[in-house]
């Protein structure tokens, strides 16, 4: 496996693998990885002839005040685990190779970045990933790019991004890899302590609990909503960021389920920001 830290060999590199015509997929990541980013890598491989993934966290996409000090880090260990997984290329570029002291250049996708996370983090939030996923596209060049619907909203955004600027990059969104009791794999999961890990669950409970109420016939938005969040609050070391139940390609809240809808979440917990997500319509799909 191959370490590239420098932009200008990053690129090279890619230029070398489009003269030869060989397919590239990209799998962005900040690193702590776990199964759901592995998950990415394994289709990537399947689709792709050389697999390049990105570690970086990108200072851009934290708020002051977030958790960009303590976000997890774990490189030698990510570094293990990327090779095992068959990663061809680690992309490690350093933060300040990445934004240039004199830099004046953001993308910002509008309109989709003013729901969900964009109120409760801030629409510079998803500035922030817009413009570190254009750089990282520039800088590789994929044919492909992997992202996980555990980010749903981003994943919406960056297909948005991608249609709006031509990027010549196919988006693939990939399914939410979960523990065995439910919870959505996540590098921050590791900064929950070891009481009020099971609580965390919290928001998974909600968000299956409309889903099955759905099942069960419930289609009024604002119904499902109240008893998901009775349900998720139920438990007082939770606060809800936010939960909404949107139609998954404008994110605007629905009134009533009659297609795909996108429920969706935030929470805190112990100090730790969570998300999750159940896509489901009036017909399922009931498991995810
Ligand atoms: P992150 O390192 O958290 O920025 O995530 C990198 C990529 O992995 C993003 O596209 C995420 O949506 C995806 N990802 C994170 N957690 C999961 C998960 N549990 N299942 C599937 N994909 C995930």
């Amino acid at each position: 496996m191959r370490i590239i830290e420098k932009l200008p060999e990053m690129q090279a590199a890619a230029r070398d693998y489009q003269r030869r015509q060989v397919d590239l997929g990209l799998v962005p990541t900040m690193g702590a990885l776990h199964d759901g980013h592995l998950s990415l890598v394994k289709r990537c491989r399947t689709e792709n002839t050389i697999t390049v993934m990105s570690l970086f966290v990108n200072p851009a996409q934290f708020m002051p005040g977030e958790d960009y000090d303590s976000y997890p880090r774990t490189w030698s260990q990510d570094l293990e685990l990327a090779e095992a997984a068959g990663v061809d290329i680690v992309f490690h570029p350093s933060a300040e190779d990445m934004y240039l002291p004199r830099r004046q250049t953001t993308i910002q996708v509008h309109e989709l970045t003013k729901y969900l996370c964009g109120i409760s983090r801030g629409q510079g939030h998803f500035i922030g990933v817009t413009t570190v996923v254009a750089k990282l596209f520039n800088l590789v060049s994929p044919r492909r790019a992997y992202f996980g619907q555990k980010d749903a909203q981003q994943a919406v955004v960056i297909q948005r991004m991608v249609i709006d600027l031509n990027f010549p990059v196919e988006i693939v969104v990939c399914p939410i890899i979960r523990e065995a009791d439910g919870l959505a794999m996540s590098s921050r999961n590791r900064n929950l302590s070891p009481a009020l890990r099971p609580r965390a669950l919290a928001l998974r409970e909600g968000l299956v609990l409309g889903r099955d109420m759905l099942r069960q016939g419930e289609t009024d938005a604002n119904t499902l909503f109240n008893h998901m969040c009775e349900q998720i609050l139920r438990d007082d070391a939770i606060e809800v960021d936010y939960l909404h139940i949107v139609s998954p390609e404008t994110l605007q809240d629905v009134e009533k389920v009659d297609d795909l809808v996108l429920m969706a979440g935030a929470i805190r917990i112990d100090g730790v920001r969570l998300i999750d997500n159940i896509l489901v319509g009036p017909d399922g799909p009931w498991e995810d």
